[in-house]
């Protein structure tokens, strides 16, 4: 009741204590989750910040992977975990991505392993340094460096996300 700080179990994130909703499946506290929700809401409302939505949803779902023994999140970490692979490794633009989410989920449904997220103190960035951008290219810059280094902290897990991408060209 007196706890001041609240963190986030996955991505390490310290906030204010807020009494909120959280996500089905992603591991996320309330209070990171109505700060992803206040990004999602800035990207919604501007093109300029929409242009990265691609790579804030990746970055995000991976960087909250909650209980991998749910099936659902299991899958979740291992299709957003492939996309950011195809847009920073392979260099594929954010629209094949997004549609490889979909068919990765539909050709692999139920057969997704549960991947062994990092410790949270392995990230340096978060979606609070997300909510801090002054502006749109501020936002672009700063989510890019976030999912670069979300991708990095999950490195034992780029041959799954490899393996994937290369099953989705054959899909
Ligand atoms: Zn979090």
């Amino acid at each position: 009741m007196s706890e001041k700080t609240a963190h986030c179990p996955d991505c390490g994130a310290t906030y204010e204590p807020y009494d909120g909703d959280t996500h089905a499946y992603l591991g996320a506290s309330p209070e990171c989750w109505a700060a992803f929700n206040t990004v999602l809401a800035r990207e919604f409302e501007d093109i300029g910040y929409f242009s990265v939505h691609r790579l804030t949803v990746d970055a995000y779902t991976v960087q909250h992977p909650g209980d991998q023994t749910d099936r659902r999140a299991a899958q979740s970490v291992n299709i957003h975990l492939t996309s950011l692979y195809l847009i920073l490794e392979e260099d594929r633009s954010l629209s094949y991505a997004a549609k490889s989410l979909g068919v990765l989920a539909n050709a692999f449904k139920d057969k997704f392993k549960p991947l062994a997220p990092p410790d949270p103190d392995a990230y340096k960035y978060t979606v609070k340094d997300i909510c801090a951008a002054a502006d749109a290219a501020e936002h672009q810059r700063i989510v890019r460096l976030w999912a670069e280094d979300v991708f990095q902290a999950w490195t034992p897990h780029h041959g799954t996300a490899k393996a994937y991408a290369q099953l989705r060209e054959q899909q």
